[in-house]
Protein backbone atom coordinates (compact mmCIF):
# COMPACT_ATOMS: atom_id res chain seq x y z
CA UNK A 1 0.00 0.00 0.00
CA UNK A 2 2.86 2.10 0.48
CA UNK A 3 3.80 2.34 -3.23
CA UNK A 4 5.86 5.32 -3.75
CA UNK A 5 6.71 4.54 -7.24
CA UNK A 6 6.39 7.08 -9.81
CA UNK A 7 3.94 5.38 -11.82
CA UNK A 8 1.25 5.55 -8.65
CA UNK A 9 2.22 8.93 -7.70
CA UNK A 10 0.93 9.71 -11.30
CA UNK A 11 -1.71 7.03 -10.80
CA UNK A 12 -3.00 9.18 -7.87
CA UNK A 13 -3.00 12.57 -9.24
CA UNK A 14 -4.82 11.53 -12.41
CA UNK A 15 -7.39 10.01 -10.05
CA UNK A 16 -6.16 6.85 -11.33
CA UNK A 17 -7.72 6.89 -14.83
CA UNK A 18 -4.45 6.26 -16.54
CA UNK A 19 -1.80 3.26 -15.38
CA UNK A 20 0.26 3.00 -18.23
CA UNK A 21 4.10 2.94 -17.56
CA UNK A 22 4.94 6.01 -18.78
CA UNK A 23 3.34 9.28 -18.84
CA UNK A 24 4.38 10.16 -22.31
CA UNK A 25 2.49 7.14 -23.69
CA UNK A 26 -1.03 8.32 -22.70
CA UNK A 27 -3.87 9.38 -25.23
CA UNK A 28 -6.23 11.09 -25.51
CA UNK A 29 -9.92 10.99 -26.82
CA UNK A 30 -11.01 12.40 -30.00
CA UNK A 31 -14.29 13.09 -27.94
CA UNK A 32 -12.07 15.31 -25.34
CA UNK A 33 -10.79 17.36 -28.54
CA UNK A 34 -14.16 17.95 -29.10
CA UNK A 35 -15.32 19.13 -25.76
CA UNK A 36 -12.10 21.35 -25.04
CA UNK A 37 -13.46 23.15 -28.11
CA UNK A 38 -16.85 24.17 -26.62
CA UNK A 39 -16.63 27.60 -25.36
CA UNK A 40 -18.62 26.11 -22.16
CA UNK A 41 -15.79 24.62 -21.33
CA UNK A 42 -13.54 27.68 -20.43
CA UNK A 43 -15.82 29.36 -19.34
CA UNK A 44 -17.93 27.17 -16.99
CA UNK A 45 -16.55 24.07 -14.69
CA UNK A 46 -19.46 22.35 -13.85
CA UNK A 47 -23.13 21.66 -15.62
CA UNK A 48 -25.30 21.72 -12.50
CA UNK A 49 -28.40 20.01 -12.69
CA UNK A 50 -31.91 19.68 -11.14
CA UNK A 51 -31.92 16.26 -9.53
CA UNK A 52 -35.04 16.80 -7.00
CA UNK A 53 -36.34 19.47 -4.92
CA UNK A 54 -33.68 21.96 -3.92
CA UNK A 55 -30.95 19.24 -4.75
CA UNK A 56 -28.55 19.66 -7.38
CA UNK A 57 -25.63 18.44 -8.86
CA UNK A 58 -22.61 20.06 -10.55
CA UNK A 59 -21.39 17.51 -12.85
CA UNK A 60 -17.40 18.40 -13.55
CA UNK A 61 -16.06 18.94 -16.98
CA UNK A 62 -13.02 16.95 -17.71
CA UNK A 63 -9.42 18.95 -16.69
CA UNK A 64 -6.12 18.30 -17.33
CA UNK A 65 -5.79 17.32 -12.99
CA UNK A 66 -9.64 16.08 -12.51
CA UNK A 67 -11.90 17.87 -10.46
CA UNK A 68 -14.67 15.66 -8.69
CA UNK A 69 -18.54 16.61 -9.13
CA UNK A 70 -20.37 18.08 -6.53
CA UNK A 71 -24.04 17.85 -4.59
CA UNK A 72 -25.59 21.11 -4.10
CA UNK A 73 -28.51 20.84 -1.06
CA UNK A 74 -31.04 24.00 -0.63
CA UNK A 75 -32.33 24.33 2.75
CA UNK A 76 -34.53 26.52 3.63
CA UNK A 77 -31.54 29.42 4.25
CA UNK A 78 -28.76 28.09 3.26
CA UNK A 79 -27.16 25.65 0.92
CA UNK A 80 -24.57 22.78 1.83
CA UNK A 81 -22.37 21.61 -0.73
CA UNK A 82 -20.72 17.75 -0.61
CA UNK A 83 -16.42 17.84 -2.03
CA UNK A 84 -14.19 20.85 -3.12
CA UNK A 85 -13.02 20.01 -5.95
CA UNK A 86 -8.99 20.04 -7.13
CA UNK A 87 -7.90 23.54 -5.99
CA UNK A 88 -9.65 26.71 -4.56
CA UNK A 89 -10.20 28.69 -7.56
CA UNK A 90 -12.32 25.78 -9.36
CA UNK A 91 -14.56 25.77 -5.99
CA UNK A 92 -14.50 29.75 -6.30
CA UNK A 93 -16.04 28.71 -9.37
CA UNK A 94 -18.73 26.56 -8.19
CA UNK A 95 -19.71 29.25 -5.43
CA UNK A 96 -20.33 31.46 -8.26
CA UNK A 97 -22.53 29.57 -10.07
CA UNK A 98 -24.51 28.32 -7.79
CA UNK A 99 -25.39 31.69 -6.94
CA UNK A 100 -26.25 32.56 -10.59
CA UNK A 101 -27.80 29.32 -11.21
CA UNK A 102 -29.25 28.12 -8.15
CA UNK A 103 -30.36 30.53 -5.25
CA UNK A 104 -28.83 33.39 -3.67
CA UNK A 105 -28.56 31.60 -0.37
CA UNK A 106 -25.02 31.14 0.89
CA UNK A 107 -23.25 27.98 1.81
CA UNK A 108 -22.43 27.42 5.21
CA UNK A 109 -21.91 24.28 4.93
CA UNK A 110 -19.23 21.75 2.94
CA UNK A 111 -18.40 18.33 3.65
CA UNK A 112 -15.50 16.56 2.48
CA UNK A 113 -16.95 12.73 1.73
CA UNK A 114 -12.91 11.72 1.60
CA UNK A 115 -9.42 13.09 2.07
CA UNK A 116 -8.31 13.07 -1.82
CA UNK A 117 -6.81 15.70 -3.32
CA UNK A 118 -9.51 16.34 -5.70
CA UNK A 119 -12.13 16.35 -3.43
CA UNK A 120 -10.53 18.99 -0.56
CA UNK A 121 -8.08 21.09 -2.50
CA UNK A 122 -10.75 23.18 -2.88
CA UNK A 123 -11.69 23.92 0.69
CA UNK A 124 -10.20 27.71 1.56
CA UNK A 125 -12.69 28.97 -1.20
CA UNK A 126 -15.64 28.13 1.21
CA UNK A 127 -13.61 29.70 4.32
CA UNK A 128 -12.71 32.69 2.13
CA UNK A 129 -16.40 33.27 0.63
CA UNK A 130 -17.68 35.95 3.22
CA UNK A 131 -19.79 33.35 5.16
CA UNK A 132 -18.70 31.69 7.89
CA UNK A 133 -18.58 27.83 6.87
CA UNK A 134 -18.49 24.48 8.77
CA UNK A 135 -16.54 21.67 6.92
CA UNK A 136 -17.78 18.32 8.16
CA UNK A 137 -15.89 14.96 7.63
CA UNK A 138 -15.36 11.26 9.11
CA UNK A 139 -12.86 11.82 12.12
CA UNK A 140 -10.86 9.44 10.15
CA UNK A 141 -10.98 11.27 7.24
CA UNK A 142 -9.77 14.50 9.14
CA UNK A 143 -6.97 12.20 10.54
CA UNK A 144 -5.78 11.03 6.71
CA UNK A 145 -6.05 15.15 5.73
CA UNK A 146 -3.53 15.72 8.62
CA UNK A 147 -1.18 13.51 8.22
CA UNK A 148 -0.81 12.94 4.24
CA UNK A 149 -2.60 15.95 2.22
CA UNK A 150 1.00 17.96 2.54
CA UNK A 151 2.37 14.61 0.94
CA UNK A 152 -0.39 14.16 -1.76
CA UNK A 153 -0.37 17.53 -2.44
CA UNK A 154 3.75 17.62 -2.86
CA UNK A 155 3.05 14.29 -5.11
CA UNK A 156 0.83 15.91 -7.57
CA UNK A 157 2.83 18.93 -7.68
CA UNK A 158 5.80 16.66 -8.19
CA UNK A 159 4.03 15.04 -11.80
CA UNK A 160 3.14 18.14 -12.94
CA UNK A 161 6.62 18.90 -14.93
CA UNK A 162 6.17 15.55 -16.16
CA UNK A 163 2.46 16.02 -17.20
CA UNK A 164 3.54 18.95 -19.00
CA UNK A 165 6.22 17.35 -21.00
CA UNK A 166 4.40 14.79 -22.39
CA UNK A 167 1.71 17.30 -23.73
CA UNK A 168 3.93 19.13 -25.09
CA UNK A 169 5.39 16.23 -26.80
CA UNK A 170 2.23 15.49 -28.31
CA UNK A 171 0.87 19.10 -29.23
CA UNK A 172 4.32 18.76 -31.26
CA UNK A 173 3.33 15.83 -32.99
CA UNK A 174 -0.50 16.85 -33.11
CA UNK A 175 -1.92 17.27 -36.84
CA UNK A 176 -4.92 19.46 -36.77
CA UNK A 177 -5.85 22.21 -35.29
CA UNK A 178 -8.20 20.85 -33.48
CA UNK A 179 -5.43 18.98 -32.05
CA UNK A 180 -3.17 21.24 -31.37
CA UNK A 181 -5.90 23.41 -29.47
CA UNK A 182 -6.79 20.59 -27.26
CA UNK A 183 -2.66 19.99 -25.66
CA UNK A 184 -2.57 23.77 -25.41
CA UNK A 185 -5.10 24.21 -23.21
CA UNK A 186 -4.45 21.16 -20.96
CA UNK A 187 -0.79 22.68 -20.66
CA UNK A 188 -2.45 25.54 -19.76
CA UNK A 189 -4.41 24.15 -16.99
CA UNK A 190 -1.79 22.43 -15.81
CA UNK A 191 0.54 25.16 -15.43
CA UNK A 192 -2.72 26.71 -13.70
CA UNK A 193 -2.50 24.29 -11.15
CA UNK A 194 1.11 25.01 -10.33
CA UNK A 195 1.01 28.23 -10.48
CA UNK A 196 -2.13 28.24 -7.97
CA UNK A 197 -1.09 25.28 -5.51
CA UNK A 198 2.35 26.30 -4.95
CA UNK A 199 2.29 27.31 -1.45
CA UNK A 200 -0.63 25.81 -0.54
CA UNK A 201 -1.20 24.75 2.91
CA UNK A 202 -4.35 22.11 3.18
CA UNK A 203 -6.87 22.94 5.91
CA UNK A 204 -8.50 20.78 8.11
CA UNK A 205 -12.41 20.09 8.79
CA UNK A 206 -13.92 21.87 11.38
CA UNK A 207 -16.53 19.09 12.24
CA UNK A 208 -15.91 15.59 12.28
CA UNK A 209 -18.08 12.31 13.58
CA UNK A 210 -17.63 8.92 13.91
CA UNK A 211 -20.71 7.26 12.19
CA UNK A 212 -23.66 9.85 11.59
CA UNK A 213 -24.39 13.68 11.81
CA UNK A 214 -27.04 14.90 10.64
CA UNK A 215 -28.29 18.19 9.90
CA UNK A 216 -32.40 18.88 10.77
CA UNK A 217 -33.71 21.94 8.33
CA UNK A 218 -37.58 23.05 7.85
CA UNK A 219 -36.45 21.68 3.89
CA UNK A 220 -34.96 18.67 4.45
CA UNK A 221 -32.64 16.53 6.46
CA UNK A 222 -29.15 15.49 5.67
CA UNK A 223 -27.65 12.74 7.21
CA UNK A 224 -23.91 12.40 6.85
CA UNK A 225 -22.76 9.09 7.37
CA UNK A 226 -20.54 6.76 7.16
CA UNK A 227 -21.17 2.78 6.21
CA UNK A 228 -17.59 1.00 6.28
CA UNK A 229 -14.25 1.60 4.76
CA UNK A 230 -14.74 1.33 0.98
CA UNK A 231 -12.45 3.48 -1.66
CA UNK A 232 -10.70 5.21 1.63
CA UNK A 233 -10.72 4.23 5.60
CA UNK A 234 -13.14 7.43 5.94
CA UNK A 235 -15.72 7.58 3.06
CA UNK A 236 -19.31 9.32 4.14
CA UNK A 237 -21.57 9.82 1.86
CA UNK A 238 -24.85 12.53 2.58
CA UNK A 239 -28.48 11.13 2.42
CA UNK A 240 -31.36 12.83 1.80
CA UNK A 241 -34.62 10.93 2.55
CA UNK A 242 -36.98 13.46 2.12
CA UNK A 243 -36.04 13.87 -1.52
CA UNK A 244 -34.63 10.89 -1.73
CA UNK A 245 -30.67 11.84 -3.12
CA UNK A 246 -27.41 10.74 -2.08
CA UNK A 247 -24.43 12.11 -2.33
CA UNK A 248 -21.81 8.87 -3.06
CA UNK A 249 -18.40 10.29 -2.99
CA UNK A 250 -15.81 7.76 -4.78
CA UNK A 251 -17.48 4.91 -2.81
CA UNK A 252 -19.81 4.60 -5.71
CA UNK A 253 -18.96 6.49 -8.95
CA UNK A 254 -19.34 6.02 -12.61
CA UNK A 255 -16.15 4.43 -13.87
CA UNK A 256 -13.80 1.66 -12.32
CA UNK A 257 -13.19 2.60 -9.14
CA UNK A 258 -10.28 3.82 -7.71
CA UNK A 259 -9.26 1.48 -5.27
CA UNK A 260 -5.52 2.85 -4.90
CA UNK A 261 -6.24 3.60 -1.03
CA UNK A 262 -9.10 0.98 -1.26
CA UNK A 263 -10.07 -2.01 1.41
CA UNK A 264 -11.48 -4.12 -1.33
CA UNK A 265 -12.70 -7.27 0.85
CA UNK A 266 -14.68 -4.75 2.85
CA UNK A 267 -16.04 -2.23 0.00
CA UNK A 268 -19.24 -4.46 -1.19
CA UNK A 269 -20.36 -4.52 2.30
CA UNK A 270 -20.16 -0.89 3.03
CA UNK A 271 -21.83 -0.37 -0.37
CA UNK A 272 -24.82 -3.01 0.51
CA UNK A 273 -25.16 -0.38 3.36
CA UNK A 274 -25.66 2.42 1.20
CA UNK A 275 -27.92 1.32 -0.97
CA UNK A 276 -30.40 0.17 1.99
CA UNK A 277 -31.06 3.96 2.49
CA UNK A 278 -34.22 4.82 -0.07
CA UNK A 279 -32.29 6.92 -2.67
CA UNK A 280 -33.16 6.94 -6.23
CA UNK A 281 -31.11 9.95 -6.99
CA UNK A 282 -26.91 8.49 -7.13
CA UNK A 283 -24.80 11.61 -7.05
CA UNK A 284 -21.44 10.30 -7.58
CA UNK A 285 -17.79 11.94 -7.02
CA UNK A 286 -17.45 11.53 -10.51
CA UNK A 287 -19.86 10.51 -13.59
CA UNK A 288 -23.16 11.35 -14.10
CA UNK A 289 -26.20 11.10 -11.63
CA UNK A 290 -27.82 7.56 -11.01
CA UNK A 291 -31.24 7.57 -11.45
CA UNK A 292 -31.48 3.64 -9.87
CA UNK A 293 -29.18 1.33 -7.97
CA UNK A 294 -28.19 -0.94 -10.82
CA UNK A 295 -24.78 0.49 -11.45
CA UNK A 296 -24.47 0.80 -7.76
CA UNK A 297 -25.12 -3.01 -7.50
CA UNK A 298 -22.54 -3.70 -10.71
CA UNK A 299 -20.37 -1.67 -9.39
CA UNK A 300 -20.34 -3.51 -6.49
CA UNK A 301 -20.26 -6.81 -7.55
CA UNK A 302 -17.14 -6.11 -9.85
CA UNK A 303 -15.39 -5.21 -7.06
CA UNK A 304 -16.58 -8.76 -5.15
CA UNK A 305 -15.56 -10.59 -8.53
CA UNK A 306 -12.31 -8.95 -8.63
CA UNK A 307 -11.35 -9.56 -5.31
CA UNK A 308 -13.06 -13.05 -5.74
CA UNK A 309 -10.14 -13.69 -8.23
CA UNK A 310 -7.44 -12.07 -7.14
CA UNK A 311 -7.49 -12.75 -3.63
CA UNK A 312 -6.79 -16.87 -3.82
CA UNK A 313 -4.12 -16.33 -6.56
CA UNK A 314 -2.17 -14.60 -4.29
CA UNK A 315 -2.91 -16.75 -0.98
CA UNK A 316 -1.46 -19.43 -3.70
CA UNK A 317 1.49 -17.76 -4.08
CA UNK A 318 0.86 -16.14 -7.44
CA UNK A 319 3.10 -13.03 -8.33
CA UNK A 320 1.16 -9.88 -8.95
CA UNK A 321 2.65 -9.82 -12.94
CA UNK A 322 1.24 -13.16 -13.05
CA UNK A 323 -2.27 -12.30 -11.54
CA UNK A 324 -2.42 -9.37 -13.82
CA UNK A 325 -1.70 -10.91 -16.70
CA UNK A 326 -4.90 -14.29 -16.38
CA UNK A 327 -7.80 -11.13 -16.31
CA UNK A 328 -8.98 -9.58 -18.87
CA UNK A 329 -11.87 -7.56 -19.87
CA UNK A 330 -13.45 -10.68 -21.63
CA UNK A 331 -13.11 -13.03 -18.32
CA UNK A 332 -14.57 -10.90 -15.90
CA UNK A 333 -18.41 -11.76 -15.62
CA UNK A 334 -19.73 -8.87 -14.19
CA UNK A 335 -18.26 -6.06 -17.34
CA UNK A 336 -20.06 -8.49 -19.85
CA UNK A 337 -23.08 -8.34 -18.22
CA UNK A 338 -25.80 -6.19 -18.65
CA UNK A 339 -23.44 -3.56 -20.11
CA UNK A 340 -21.39 -2.57 -17.35
CA UNK A 341 -18.25 -2.80 -19.59
CA UNK A 342 -19.55 0.01 -21.44
CA UNK A 343 -20.85 2.11 -19.20
CA UNK A 344 -17.36 2.94 -17.44
CA UNK A 345 -15.50 2.82 -20.52
CA UNK A 346 -18.01 5.58 -21.97
CA UNK A 347 -17.86 7.22 -19.11
CA UNK A 348 -14.27 7.38 -18.52
CA UNK A 349 -13.89 8.78 -22.37
CA UNK A 350 -16.54 11.42 -21.83
CA UNK A 351 -15.81 12.93 -18.54
CA UNK A 352 -12.19 12.35 -18.39
CA UNK A 353 -9.49 14.08 -20.59
CA UNK A 354 -6.79 11.38 -20.13
CA UNK A 355 -7.50 7.83 -21.17
CA UNK A 356 -4.75 4.89 -21.81
CA UNK A 357 -2.45 4.05 -24.89
CA UNK A 358 -4.84 0.94 -25.10
CA UNK A 359 -8.18 1.89 -23.38
CA UNK A 360 -8.19 3.78 -20.20
CA UNK A 361 -10.95 0.75 -19.29
CA UNK A 362 -8.09 -1.34 -19.52
CA UNK A 363 -5.58 0.23 -17.82
CA UNK A 364 -8.23 1.30 -14.82
CA UNK A 365 -8.47 -2.61 -14.55
CA UNK A 366 -4.84 -3.65 -14.47
CA UNK A 367 -4.47 -0.52 -11.60
CA UNK A 368 -8.01 -2.41 -9.91
CA UNK A 369 -5.63 -5.35 -10.00
CA UNK A 370 -2.65 -4.24 -8.81
CA UNK A 371 -4.50 -2.74 -5.66
CA UNK A 372 -6.77 -5.28 -4.82
CA UNK A 373 -3.16 -7.53 -4.79
CA UNK A 374 -1.74 -5.13 -2.36
CA UNK A 375 -4.30 -3.75 -0.28
CA UNK A 376 -6.20 -6.97 0.59
CA UNK A 377 -4.01 -7.47 3.88
CA UNK A 378 -4.53 -3.85 5.31
CA UNK A 379 -4.87 -3.53 8.74
ZN1 LIG B 1 -12.33 11.54 -6.66
ZN1 LIG C 1 -11.16 9.60 -4.21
Amino acid sequence: MHDHSRRNFLHKLLGGSMAGASILEMGFFRAAVARAQAPASTSRLFDIQKVADGVYFALAHPQALTNCNAAIFVNSQDVLVVDAHSKPSAAASLIAQIKTEVTPKPVRSLVNTHFHWDHTQGDPAYRASGSKVDIIASETTKQLLASSASSRLKDSLDGVPQIIDGLKARLAKAATAADKAFYAEQIRQAEAYQAEMRGFTPELPDITFKDSYVLKDRAHDLHIEFHGRAHTAGDVVVFCPQKRAIATGDAVIGFLPNINDGYPREWPRTINSISQRAANRLMPGHGPVQNNHDRLTQFRNYIEELTGIVEPAKKAGKPLAEVRASITPASLKTLQSNGFGAYVSDNLNKYTVYAGSRTAFEDRLAANIDAVYNNLDRA
